[in-house]
């Protein structure tokens, strides 16, 4: 004869199975859909490598916000134009919400997800080249990133998901892996002489804390790559540690100087 207590203990069994049985079914319905976004995306058009869906009509001007892209990507030792990339835009904010798999409807962009070819970008205009910003005002540092910036980092972190592992994200440091997808989608466009000033004096802007821009890390990842000449690969097969970093970058001495300006 059971007593009330063995009953109360199958009771709470049965329903801990169940419970984990409907978040695992949740979470496959969640990982089956968010890997197929395409039906939910009723505007489509390709260009060159690029097969672009969106929740709005696609306007013209988006082969030219592609050409820029490539221009930047094109600044990453691994670009190949042969990589597929989908891009989808979201308009809707529960798209970039939902697909972006970090379930935040303001970032800029999202990749490297569920299908590594597959990159998310936030409601933008388009024809101006220019993401529409999360908040009331203008994006920070929106000369430096156009719509075309989003796109060459976000498809930088795909590139990076297939050459060093699809947990890059969980494996390296972030401000090699932001650092790296922000040199690649500026594309030339970072003075390391000012922002290695900025960083001196303890500007707010190379703080990501305090202002969620990437420039410290770019600044990292660009003191490695291009002052001590450093490969993606090495840099990536041993990173330094942040602290590391910082104190080159303290010892380092910029060719200009700005007490003139
Ligand atoms: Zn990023």
């Amino acid at each position: 004869m059971l007593t009330s207590q063995t009953r109360g203990a199958r009771r709470a069994l049965q329903l801990f199975k169940c419970t984990f049985a409907a978040l695992l079914l949740l979470l496959l319905a969640y990982l089956f859909l968010a890997a197929n976004p395409e039906p939910m995306f009723k505007f489509r058009t390709t260009y060159q490598n690029y097969h672009v869906w969106s929740d709005r009509p696609i306007p013209a001007g988006i082969t030219g916000v592609l050409d820029d892209a490539t221009r930047r990507w094109r600044t990453s030792t691994l670009y190949d134009s042969r990589t597929r990339v989908n891009i989808f835009f979201c308009y809707e904010p529960w798209r970039l919400w939902f697909y972006g798999g970090r379930f935040d409807a303001s970032m800029g962009g999202a990749a490297a997800g569920i299908v590594v070819e597959n990159v998310f970008i936030r409601a933008s205009d388009i024809a101006a080249n220019r993401i529409y910003s999360p908040g009331p005002g203008p994006i920070a540092d929106a000369d430096q990133r156009p719509l075309s910036y989003f796109i060459a980092h976000e498809v930088t972190h795909s590139d990076v998901a297939r050459r060093f592992g699809r947990l890059m994200m969980l494996r390296y440091p972030m401000w090699l892996v932001e650092g790296y997808a922000d040199y690649v989608g500026k594309g030339g466009d970072f003075d390391f002489d000012l922002n290695h000033k900025l960083f001196m004096e303890g500007d707010r802007a190379m703080n990501f804390g305090s202002s969620g821009l990437y420039r410290e890390f770019h600044l990292k990842t660009a003191y490695l790559l291009d002052k001590q000449r450093k490969t993606l690969s090495q840099v990536f097969s041993d990173p330094p540690g942040d602290a590391q970093v910082e104190t080159w970058l303290r010892e380092y001495r910029p060719l200009r100087d700005f007490k003139d300006r």
